[in-house]
């Protein structure tokens, strides 16, 4: 397979040979590449390319796909030297085709007027020929060097997703690889996130808005379907929504789906050129499209197990570990943005009568509401954890001892007169609470631990359901 460059030098080779063999001064050729006229070749370096920008005859060749003679013809325009005369000569104009499509035109010009006739029209009408075939081979090279580019993009995804283990990484590298190896002018990928669409990764275009309703647009048949959905002769003026791309031609979504058959995100193509994906692209596309499924379904299964990992098997709240660790970063954060940082343990008083009286599943039963009426009450607050059987533990920042006092003593009242329905039962439960807070209270995340734990000794020793302070008990 010749290469681009060479079928260039080629053209102006047969370019030369028709000048030899018709006898004239100048030949040039003109493609049409969207609206305008581009001189692909010449036999004379000095073919000014700007002067032909929509020369009315040389379009009206193309459209009218017929042969132009011109024996009078004002050539001041083309710059040829040799010329006798610079005020009148003659051309000769045949259109050149790719298959049945007119897609540029042949130009022969001399210095002499009525230079041309039948004869070097069918000459010239030959050579056009041969010239619609070189470029039509030249165009079938550049679809062969995308198919080969795309067999990269392939190797390139099926490596680079692999090794991403967050969904929004690998959203990127689809759409990057995709927008480099289709025809288009926009990729975007697209997940549902309560009951809209979220932007997730994209290119070529800049959306209104980060999510978007999808009722009624072509991602809304996506999903419901389960199936990609391809236009390739799109007529609305205003284009797809939401890429907000004019004049789109071209749309293609593919539906990434998930193991259990959930739609996990969209992608989508938008080109304003018509027919811009091929068969064989949509089939790159739709692999492309599964290799990121699988990824993004490992993605998501690591980020359940990370999850797992670091919470109460119960109540779903941080584990012991994973507080530990959290309270550590707090602590180192503060080296750079010093805060003050209060913990709050807490126990519940007289749980095991809970337990002896109604059962250990009722127990397990007020735990959990227990746990879920912590993250109510302490809405906004990060660190919350299940520190222990049933001793709980909040962290919060930026917060001093007066604060967290209050914060304490809300939960505290709020519990206490709060009961949980369980099997029929109201059970009423009461909470010890020990406030510490660092840099007042403690030198380290230890001590400050360890101070917290105290204050709840204290408040268990002298009398239960009361909040106590490190700095109230400390010395006693
Ligand atoms: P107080 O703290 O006021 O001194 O009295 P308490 O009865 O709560 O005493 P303690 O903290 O020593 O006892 C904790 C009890 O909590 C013992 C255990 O049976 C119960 N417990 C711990 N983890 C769980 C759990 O996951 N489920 C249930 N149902 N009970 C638990
Ligand atoms: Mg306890
Ligand atoms: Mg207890």
């Amino acid at each position: 397979m010749k290469s681009v460059l060479d079928t260039e030098r080629d053209l102006k080779e047969m370019l030369l040979l028709i000048k030899k063999i018709i006898n004239t001064d100048a030949v040039a050729l003109f493609m049409l590449e969207g609206d305008s006229l581009v001189l692909k070749a010449s036999t004379e370096d000095k073919y000014s390319k700007s002067a032909y920008h929509g020369e009315g005859y040389l379009l009206s060749v193309i459209k009218g796909k017929k042969s132009l003679i011109q024996s009078r013809f004002k050539y001041s325009l083309f710059d040829i030297e040799n010329t006798a005369s610079k005020d009148a000569g003659s051309s000769l104009c045949v259109p050149v085709f790719d298959g049945n499509v007119s897609v540029g035109v042949l130009e022969m010009v001399s210095s002499k007027e009525s230079a041309f006739g039948a004869h070097e029209e069918d000459i010239a009408a030959g050579f056009a020929g041969q010239i619609g075939q070189t470029i039509g081979k030249a165009r079938s090279y550049l679809e062969v060097e995308r198919f080969a580019k795309g067999f990269k993009s392939l190797h390139e995804a099926s490596r680079s997703f692999g090794i991403s283990l967050r969904v929004e990484e690998i959203a990127e590298k689809l759409v990057e690889l995709v927008f480099g190896m289709v025809n288009s002018s926009a990729v975007g990928f697209f997940m549902p996130d309560k009951g809209e669409l979220r932007v997730v990764a994209k290119k070529g275009f800049e959306p209104e808005d980060e999510s978007f309703y999808s009722k009624g647009t072509y991602f809304d048949l996506i999903v419901k379907n389960k199936h990609p959905l391809h236009f390739s002769h799109l007529e609305g003026k205003r284009g797809v929504y939401p890429f907000r791309i004019p004049d789109a031609r071209t749309f293609l979504g593919i539906p990434i789906m998930s193991s259990g058959n959930d739609v996990l995100g969209i992608l989508a193509v938008v080109s304003r050129e018509a027919n811009a994906i091929s068969s064989f692209h949509g089939h790159f596309l739709s692999i492309m499209a599964d290799q990121a499924a699988l990824s993004m379904t490992n993605a998501r299964l690591h980020h359940e197990v990370e999850k797992l990992a670091m919470t109460d098997g119960l109540t779903r709240l941080y584990n012991h570990k994973h507080f530990y660790e959290r309270l550590g970063d707090e602590f180192q954060r503060y080296e750079r943005f010093p805060h003050p940082i209060s913990l709050l343990v807490m126990d519940i008083d007289y749980f095991k009568k809970i337990n002896d009286v109604h059962g250990h599943p009722a127990g397990d039963a007020v735990l959990l509401g227990l746990a879920a009426m912590l993250k109510k009450t302490l809405r906004g607050i990060d660190i919350i954890a299940r520190y222990g059987g049933e001793e709980f533990a909040a962290v919060l920042l930026n917060t001093e001892t007066p604060r967290a006092k209050k914060i304490a003593e809300r939960l505290r009242v709020k519990v206490m007169n709060t009961p949980f329905a369980v099997d029929g039962n109201d059970l009423t439960i009461a909470l010890s609470i020990g406030v510490a807070t660092y840099p007042h209270d403690a030198e380290n995340k230890e001590d400050l631990i360890n101070k917290a734990d105290r204050a709840l000794y204290y408040a268990k020793e002298n009398g239960r359901n009361q909040v106590c302070l490190w700095k109230d008990i400390e010395g006693k």
